[in-house]
């Protein structure tokens, strides 16, 4: 850059100026500096000289000030080595390695030794002679350049601690977050190493198993568990480090603390979340006790008559449906029974419906006496109920539907005085070669047992007749 292409623009925008340290004993150098900056511009900016008449001037200005970039330094001024010492003081006590220094003697013979120059880092040295307008412009260019380059650095640096240090508590801010969550958490949770050791787990988990914060640390599930280790424990520990699974979910049954049998749905993935290279598993069980007898309750309400406890007419019909598809398959016998309480409306009118209720439920505990493991009896609405028997023909069924008759004859219900009797009339049919639909097996025992009570009731009729 050429001197004229540095004077000031007189358009440029109003940047304060460079202030320059002259630091010289001498009011003469001072002046003449003074004039001399007057004329320069760099990068839009005109330079001011800061002025110091002794090195313990300069200092206690130095102690005040950061911002001045560039300091001109006579070696001689209070003592023959005030300039030296004060470069040494700039950079040990007042810890300022930015600021360039320009040494600037008025004898040849004042240089500094090369040691000197580097352990203090002085960045220049010119004799006074030397210093017309084009050199000290050069060499405060020079200076300023390495001071701004400096700068930016030093910028950057404390930037990018300041990142670091609000990164980490960012982290650290995370980690305890997910620690406290991790131990809030009202399922049990737990941390494996790939050797299937414990290495932690939060205080749910503490809590069913009744142990401390490092009981089961460092030990495996077998070692723990014993005889209580779920099947499923191991598989899916491999299947995760193996990569074979991301995730594995599984029921179990695991007694807790107090020995209670406990209904767990356990769900497994490796660690780190990725699991591209597990280094262990991270495991989670939520306590579904409840909801499984819940569930059981539902489902018995859904599919079990409530007076009587045997199947309703809809899951006797599912039930029925298997069977038939079965024997039809395998080409088994397969017979069924319609049976209907005989004058039951006498039972209601006379006694009352509570004792109907209790009619009904001394005939189907009657009639479930009889029955083998295998046999299904289905309550199909009032007092009339169906009886499948798998693996039966005629005669077998014939000879059940007999004994039933009897069985429900034999009932004495204990009325305020006196016994209450009831008979059933049942019609008998069986699976015929061939066939597939489990209605038309139906239809031909209701028929049947339309027959009975034609008959005279109390009795059994077997379609097709023999
Ligand atoms: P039949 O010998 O021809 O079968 O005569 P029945 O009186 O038994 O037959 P009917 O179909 O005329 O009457 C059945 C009665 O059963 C009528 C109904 O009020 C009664 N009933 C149906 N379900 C229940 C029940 O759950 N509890 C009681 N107590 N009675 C019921
Ligand atoms: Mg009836
Ligand atoms: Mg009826």
């Amino acid at each position: 850059m050429n001197l004229r292409a540095a004077r000031r623009s007189e358009d440029g925008p109003a940047l304060p100026p460079w202030p320059i340290l002259v630091v010289d004993d001498d009011p003469q150098v001072h002046s003449m500096t003074e004039v001399l900056l007057r004329d320069f511009q760099f990068k839009d900016r005109g330079f001011r000289a800061v002025s110091a008449y002794s090195a313990a001037e300069a200092r206690t200005i130095l102690e005040c000030r950061d911002d001045i970039p560039v300091m001109l330094l006579d070696v001689v001024m209070e003592t023959d080595h005030a300039g030296l010492s004060l470069a040494r003081v700039i950079r040990q006590d007042l810890g300022n390695q930015r600021l360039r220094i320009i040494l600037r003697t008025g004898q040849p013979g004042e240089a500094p030794e090369r040691e000197v120059m580097l352990a203090y880092d002085i960045n220049d040295y010119r004799s006074k002679t030397e210093l017309t307008a084009q050199k000290l412009f050069t060499a405060l260019v020079g200076a300023l350049r390495s001071w701004i380059d400096l700068d930016t650095i030093e910028r950057l640096n404390a930037t990018l601690e300041a990142r670091v240090l609000e990164r980490t508590r960012e982290l650290a801010e995370a980690q305890a977050f997910s620690g406290r969550l991790v131990e809030l958490l009202p399922n049990p949770l737990w941390v494996k190493d790939l050797a299937g050791h414990y290495r932690l787990y939060n205080q749910a988990f503490r809590e069913f198993f009744g142990i401390d914060a490092e009981a089961w640390v460092g030990h495996s599930a077998e070692e723990v568990l014993g005889r209580h280790l779920p099947p499923e424990e191991l598989d899916s520990d491999c299947r995760v480090l193996d990569g074979s699974s991301r995730r594995e979910e599984f029921e179990t049954t695991i007694p807790d603390h107090a020995g209670r049998p406990r209904a767990l749905l356990v769900t497994k993935a490796a660690l780190p979340a990725d699991g591209v290279v597990p280094n262990g598993i991270i495991g989670i069980a939520a306590d579904i006790t409840e909801r499984k007898s819940l569930e059981r309750e539902l489902r018995r309400l859904a599919t079990m008559d409530s007076l009587t406890g045997a199947p309703n007419r809809r899951h006797f019909s599912t039930l029925a449906h298997q069977e038939m598809e079965r024997a039809n398959r395998y080409d088994l016998p397969l017979s069924v029974i319609m049976l209907d309480v005989d004058h039951f409306k006498k039972v209601n009118d006379s006694w009352g419906h509570a004792i109907g209720d209790e009619m009904l439920k001394a005939v189907t505990t009657a009639i479930q006496g009889e029955l083998r493991e295998v046999d299904v009896l289905g309550r199909m609405g009032g007092e009339e109920f169906a009886l499948l028997l798998p693996q039966t023909g005629i005669d077998g069924a014939a000879q059940v539907a007999e004994r039933l008759r009897s069985a429900v004859a034999a009932i004495r219900l204990p009325l305020a005085e006196g016994w209450l009797h009831a008979t059933i009339s049942l019609g008998v049919t069986t699976r015929l070669e061939g066939e597939a639909q489990f209605e038309h097996l139906l239809g031909r025992a209701d028929r049947a047992m339309y027959e009975a009570k034609q008959a005279g009731r109390n009795r059994v009729a077997i379609e097709p007749g023999r």
